[in-house]
């Protein structure tokens, strides 16, 4: 069995380190001949952890958050010389929206980084972690310093 990644996808929550992220994915899809896609997934203010205060928030304001992260996952895709067709935008939990991506796209691995604007409480943040646990393929983790 080859052991080449076919298809990278790179998880990206516009924190400051997510341009060097992206660069160590564009070295790992040249090394591998890969291609490369990017996901964005925009958390869902009507969940669970927000319904009280935002469940009147009306679907042109969620809209329009879509769009805004759509339009910057595109900036960041043409910074970094990546079709601006493998940009891919989510809506939920980070950790479900990377995953079901993976499926939806035949990911075999994902790049992210090791910490975000989750914090910095342990060894992994907490998407990263929750991602590594569930899945299905390889995942590499830029170590970042705070
Ligand atoms: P965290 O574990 O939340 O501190 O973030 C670690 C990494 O997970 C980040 O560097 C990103 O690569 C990825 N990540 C976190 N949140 C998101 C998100 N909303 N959409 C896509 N990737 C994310």
């Amino acid at each position: 069995m080859s052991s080449d990644y076919k298809h990278i996808l790179l998880a990206v929550d516009f924190s400051k380190d997510s341009e060097l992220i992206g660069r160590r994915a564009i070295d790992l899809a040249r090394r591998y001949d890969a291609e490369l896609s990017l996901i964005h997934v925009v958390i869902n203010l009507k969940g669970p952890f927000y319904e009280h205060i935002m469940s009147s928030l009306s679907e042109d304001v969620e809209e329009e958050i879509i769009q805004l992260a759509k339009q910057q996952l595109q900036a960041l895709a043409q910074r970094l010389d990546i079709p601006t067709t493998n940009c891919f935008v989510e809506l939920g939990s980070p950790k479900v929206g990377i995953l079901k991506a993976v499926e939806e796209h035949d990911i075999d691995l994902i790049v992210m980084g090791s910490h975000g604007l989750g914090g910095w409480d342990s060894l992994l943040g907490s998407t990263a972690n929750a991602v590594l646990n569930k899945a299905p393929c390889d995942v590499f983790a830029v170590r970042l310093s705070d």
